[in-house]
């Protein structure tokens, strides 16, 4: 029996109109159900009691027999409702002053609850506003009163609304697990459960919700977590697997000698770990296999200039090379900087953005499709329908984190010839992220900065400080230097961003440096206007870049010393490490000021200490990952990944690496799970969008 097809009105107690709601939360087969899992445990032993309440003791849990309510009228038309509980160590009384109504429903006396909220002494022991909820008592129920840990649910306002509870749930479940606990299938190989001592589904589905004690409820746990994992693992490695079957048209023979001359060309020397790197590449785009890679390296580490080797050893071998950028001011920087070397040797470089001119387009792409344009640079703009490559070998993608993991999968899709990928991100990735996002790729890391770094300095300062800031940003111009001031994202409205700066800008003109030169940089100016501010920046013939975060970035001014972020609460860890990253990028002494307004949320200190205290964007990703949890760190950009509902990307570390090893391994041995045709139609079905098992050779 496949509980997957067994309709949740076959479960006992559930009727027509449950099923509806249920429907409502998304619960409809017979396993959605068995796998609708607790949100918590309680457990009965760590229950305090009212006797034993005191001042000040935070929190606590109660369980306790309602022998009392009633609304009491108050002033204004205002009724409270009132409750008192007793557990035979005291009385306990809860008040609502709002929606009193709501809840009235749910006192019976002589029920038992569990309470939960801060208690406060008025005469006795209260609590406002408490979390309420009935235990089972009924009769016939016994076996879920008798465990001594209870399973809570999570409850969506549609099943509260029609009044089903944690204690309903409960009872739901128990049945399902009566009627059809015989007929869950276990879909992972054995011998993989056996070699991580888990315990089988069917067990770890009954421990789940009904456990003995607390270490039958946390085997029950890993074993699931394991799955979500598991099959989180069994993408990556799938996919990795795809990547090394599509047969390879662009080898390439030898490194040749356009990257020789522009090697011999460049203005320094590269670090060891650039070295390390593009000999990784090298080897790669020799192999027999494409190359599927992704370069780690934290702002300024010269990544840009690994892109542009790697894709000279392409051209040398006669293929075309593509890079795709975030932004237009980035393509634009990469276009600027990939001619300086390139002009020389004859390559065509091609720029194609989604503003480019309709008369230009057409030469543009017929460029691109005839061959003609060696390397193509560009936005997003690069991977529509209408853009045909002619021998397209390498596709690097800068700033990788800027698009979403699944566009990744569509370029190598719509790219035909199947070029081989080098992803780039600035943004390290805590290590569980990292193989989950990325785990189908090789990984290489510029883990050291070039020679001759220091690292930043990085203060916080209020409102009152700024004049003595204005002033220290002056003197360093005297020095030659030049500096960033960055006005605030506020989130919605482009319009307002752009306001601010504005308003900023004036304000600095006029007012704080009328001698120095200013220039104004934001999304909405022209493409020609961008271009020219940022090529006088870069001349150094500005002073002082006044922005909005589109420079946060890619943007290389290495003459800039100095970046103000003013209102630096309005900006997320990661964004406050991109922006810090366009300076300190030459040898020269660079300073971060983050301002602080005089309103400011409560998690901004966390995120001030972080920045002040370290440098290193490894930490700062960490910490931004606990900060905002993996939903928020990810993006919507990023929400092509899997729902884990137990597992933790950034806990359960050690799972992960375990499911990993197993999901690899795998699939190094049946490619097309052919042994295990039941995982195979789970996984297809599940990842439909994700990923085919199929029949691929
Ligand atoms: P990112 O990794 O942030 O993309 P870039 O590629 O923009 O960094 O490089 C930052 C700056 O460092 C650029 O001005 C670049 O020319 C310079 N750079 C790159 N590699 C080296 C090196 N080996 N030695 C000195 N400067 C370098
Ligand atoms: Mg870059």
């Amino acid at each position: 029996m496949n509980l997957n097809k067994v309709k949740i009105s076959e479960v006992r107690d559930i009727g027509p109109k449950r099923e509806i709601v249920l429907n409502y939360a998304g619960i409809f087969s017979v396993s959605d159900l068995l796998h609708y899992y607790p949100r918590r445990h309680l457990d009965r032993q760590t229950i305090q009691t009212i006797g034993t309440i005191q001042d000040g003791m935070g929190e606590v849990t109660l369980i306790a027999t309602l022998f009392e309510s009633m609304k009491i009228p108050g002033k204004n038309r205002q009724t409270r409702l009132k409750a008192s509980f007793s557990d035979n160590t005291g009385i306990l009384n809860c008040n609502w002053f709002r929606g009193g109504e709501y809840i009235v429903n749910k006192l019976i006396t002589g029920e038992e609850y569990i309470i939960s909220g801060v208690p406060k002494y008025f005469g006795g022991w209260t609590i406002d506003h408490p979390v309420l909820e009935m235990i089972d008592s009924e009769k016939g129920s016994a076996t879920l009163n008798q465990g001594r840990i209870i399973p809570l649910y999570p409850l969506s306002g549609e099943l509260t609304k029609n009044s089903i509870d944690s204690r309903t749930l409960r009872k739901l479940i128990r049945n399902a697990l009566d009627q059809f606990s015989e007929f869950i299938e276990d879909l992972t190989p054995v011998n993989i459960r056996k070699e991580h001592n888990l315990p089988d589904l069917k067990t770890a589905i009954n421990l789940i919700h009904f456990p003995e004690d607390n270490v039958s409820k946390n085997t029950a746990l890993n074993r699931l977590k394991f799955d979500e994992l598991f099959h989180l693992q069994l993408i990556m490695a799938k996919r990795r697997a795809n990547v090394k079957l599509i047969p390879k048209k662009n080898k390439i023979k030898s490194s040749g000698k356009l990257l020789k001359a522009v090697y011999e060309k460049l203005p320094f020397e590269l670090t060891e770990a650039q070295k390390k790197v593009i000999r990784e590449i090298y080897e790669d785009l020799k192999s027999d296999k494409l190359m599927n890679r992704m370069l780690q390296g934290d702002v300024g580490s010269g990544k840009t200039v690994v892109a542009l080797l790697s894709m000279l050893m392409m051209i040398d071998n006669g293929f075309q090379a593509a890079i795709m950028a975030p932004t237009e001011i980035l393509a634009e920087q990469h276009y600027l900087g990939f001619h300086k070397f390139c002009e020389e040797l004859g390559l065509k470089i091609t720029l194609l953005l989604g503003k480019t001119k309709k008369s230009d387009k057409e030469e543009v792409l017929s460029d691109i499709k005839s061959g003609k344009s060696n390397i193509i640079i560009g936005t997003h703009a690069i991977i529509q329908k209408d853009v045909k490559f002619h021998k397209l070998g390498l596709v690097v993608i800068d700033e990788q984190h800027r698009f979403g993991v699944m566009q990744r999968g569509d370029l190598i899709e719509k790219a035909k010839e199947a070029p081989n990928l080098l992803v780039m991100t600035a943004t390290p990735i805590p290590r569980t992220l990292s193989l989950s996002l990325y785990g189908d790729l090789d990984i290489s890391i510029i883990d050291s900065l070039p020679a001759g770094r220091k690292p930043i300095k990085t203060a916080k300062r209020t409102e009152n400080d700024l004049l003595k800031v204005y002033k220290f940003i002056d003197e360093e111009i005297s020095k030659g230097h030049q500096a960033y001031i960055v006005y605030p994202l506020i989130e919605k409205s482009k319009k307002l961003d752009i306001q601010a700066a504005e308003e900023g800008f004036k304000y600095l003109s006029e007012e704080e440096f009328p001698k120095r030169n200013l220039a104004m940089l934001h999304g909405k100016m022209k493409n020609a206007e961008k271009d020219g501010v940022m090529q006088a920046f870069k001349n150094k013939d500005i002073d002082i870049l006044v922005s909005t975060t589109v420079v946060e970035v890619g943007v290389d001014v290495p003459n800039a010393t100095v970046m103000l972020i003013m209102h630096c609460e309005r900006f997320g860890l990661s964004q406050l490490h991109q922006l810090r990253g366009r300076v300190g990028r030459g040898k020269d002494q660079s300073y971060c000021i983050l301002h602080v307004g005089n309103k400011v949320p409560d998690d901004t200190s966390e995120r001030v200490k972080v920045m002040v205290s370290t440098t290193d964007g490894f930490k700062i990703s960490e910490e931004d990952f606990k900060l905002r949890g993996p939903g928020e760190f990810l993006g919507e950009k990023q929400s092509g990944m899997p729902e884990l509902k137990l597992a933790s990307l950034l806990y359960d570390v050690k799972l992960m690496a375990l499911a990993r090893k197993s999901a690899f391994k795998l699939i190094a041995e049946d490619n097309i799970l052919k042994n295990y045709p039941d995982l195979r139609d789970f996984m297809n079905k599940k990842f439909e969008d994700k990923i085919k098992f199929l029949d691929y050779s």
